[in-house]
């Protein structure tokens, strides 16, 4: 049974403690819904169930479970125009990125369904005679996923979907200002041939659910994307149980442009990098390290391309960026604004609010010139639509910049040389590299993730993605003696 708005606990859609209301953040007359806020007893309940349904499914037949994969995945893709305007309504980003986004997860569930059938171990002679070793992987047990709004189908079904493939049982916490897509999505996997309690969805502030979810003992796994000090209060709680933890933060992604890049190609990929997804991305390019031979006309042409970037409500025909995500989300951007220009940035366009036909998290697009990669708008995540040129005298300028960073998830360069291509593709201090590649935009069947502090833990996505949802056993078998 469908009931939208409400959590799904131990295989029943149940009503909270309270409800929150869901705005639609390019038009704020437009609700979307009221949803249900879980009680830490709804919580208990959830994984209650979870611990029992786990060891049901992990018995499951392989086939059984790719199935239900499949179910899923193919689903969630025949219904990306319906799915992924939900998701625009509520995240704001334009309809094609929101079915994109809706038709990606889908595409997470169909690889990790035929994952069901490749899971094949290792064996080998012991060092002792008339020994064999077998080694393979087992489900870790009861996973929490806890997911933010930026892609808040496509980030949870990169983790839910091989969480379920390795035999794991789920609590999903998801963001609590994109409940839609959640609600939607589970009452997909709701539907489906699997144990009462498998899956749970468990709605309400992170600071109070979530934080109650990622301090139980009765959770083997924590799967986490979102900020930086959230993740590391996440991995402190973690660690009180000795619980595995796999970490996606934040990141301050750059792209560099070589004095020999096809200038055209480099500013398309700057401007999509940017401003895709409103600036809202983990792999954003917010830093544009510019060749000073090239500096200048990059420079011109972004901002030509910036200013004629079409602001509108996510849902209308044209719009290429929509509203930022919230009213706290659009003040920070503001703060940061005044930040850089406070800094001695020069903004050349955009950067300021918009008012519009429809009542909603408005704002214009906004690049800086002349900025140092010391200054604070250069080192903070700021998760919005604005992005920051650092000229530099040369390639060796450029990389050691691209570096100079705490963080490490993405990184591009725009040239046309191989020996720099490949060193810089050596060289860069991230977990992906692209060249003449936007730094945003990913595969799903390779590993996913960064270094240093935008990422903790094993890889998500692909293959690698086992080493988190399993744990693995080494078996000792004697023959014993031929009778
Ligand atoms: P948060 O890190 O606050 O939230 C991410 C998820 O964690 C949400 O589901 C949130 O719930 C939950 N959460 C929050 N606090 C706790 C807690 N103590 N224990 C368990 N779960 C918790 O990110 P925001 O969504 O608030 O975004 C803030 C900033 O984080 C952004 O501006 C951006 O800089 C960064 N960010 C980075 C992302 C990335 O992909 N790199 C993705 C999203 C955000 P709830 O929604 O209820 O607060």
């Amino acid at each position: 049974m469908t009931d939208l708005g409400k959590n799904y606990i131990a295989g029943d859609w149940v009503a909270g403690v309270a409800e929150v209301e869901n705005l639609n953040p390019s038009d704020l007359t437009d609700s979307v819904g009221m949803f249900a806020q879980a009680s830490g007893d709804q919580l208990d309940a959830a994984l209650d169930a979870a611990t029992a349904a786990q060891k049901e499914w992990a018995a499951y037949g392989l086939e059984r479970k790719q199935a239900v994969l499949n179910a899923i995945g193919t689903e969630m893709m025949a219904r990306a125009e319906e799915l992924g305007t939900l998701l625009s309504r509520e995240e704001g980003k334009p309809l094609a990125e929101g079915k994109g986004e809706v038709y990606r997860a889908g595409q997470f569930f169909t690889y990790y369904a035929a994952e069901c059938l490749r899971q094949i171990g290792e064996n080998a002679d012991s060092v002792r005679d008339g020994v064999e070793i077998d080694v393979r992987r087992e489900p870790v047990g009861v996973v929490a996923i806890v997911s933010p709004w930026n892609f808040p189908t496509a980030t949870a079904s990169w983790k839910i979907a091989p969480a379920l493939c390795y035999g794991n049982a789920v609590i999903w916490k998801p963001a609590n200002i994109t409940p839609a897509s959640a609600v939607a999505l589970t009452e997909i996997i709701s539907r489906q041939d699997i144990p009462k309690g498998l899956f749970n969805l468990v709605m309400g502030a992170g600071r109070e659910i979530g934080q109650r979810l990622v301090e139980s003992p009765k959770v083997h796994a924590i799967s986490f994307t979102g900020s930086l000090d959230v993740g590391k209060g996440i991995a402190a709680s973690a660690i009180q149980n000795l619980t595995k933890v796999q970490m996606e933060m934040g990141s301050k992604n750059a792209l560099a442009v070589m004095d020999d890049a096809d200038l055209e190609l480099a500013v398309g990929l700057a401007l999509g990098g940017a401003f895709g997804g409103t600036g809202q991305k983990c792999t954003a390019s917010s830093r544009l390290i510019v060749h000073e031979a090239v500096h200048d006309a990059f420079v011109e042409k972004l901002v030509a391309s910036t200013q004629a970037f079409k602001v509108g409500h996510a849902l209308e025909a044209g719009t290429q960026m929509g509203p930022v995500v919230s009213a706290q989300q659009l003040a920070e951007n503001m703060a940061y604004v005044d930040l850089g220009k406070s800094e001695g940035a020069e903004l050349m366009c955009g950067g300021a609010r918009l008012d519009m036909p429809h009542d909603g998290y408005y704002m214009s697009p906004g690049v800086f010139v002349n900025t140092t990669n010391d200054m604070r708008i250069n080192r903070e995540e700021m998760f919005a639509p604005l992005t920051s040129v650092i000229k530099v005298g040369s390639y060796d300028e450029a990389l050691a910049t691209v570096n100079d960073t705490n963080f490490g998830l993405t990184s591009g360069i725009v040239t046309q040389s191989l020996a720099r291509a490949t060193h810089f593709r050596r060289n860069a201090n991230t977990g992906v590299v692209t060249v003449n590649l936007p730094t945003a935009g990913t595969d799903y069947h390779v590993p996913f993730g960064g270094c240093k502090d935008s990422s903790y833990g094993s890889r998500e996505q692909g293959k690698a993605a086992a080493e988190f949802y399993t744990r693995v056993k080494t078996a000792y078998i004697s023959a014993g003696v031929p009778s």
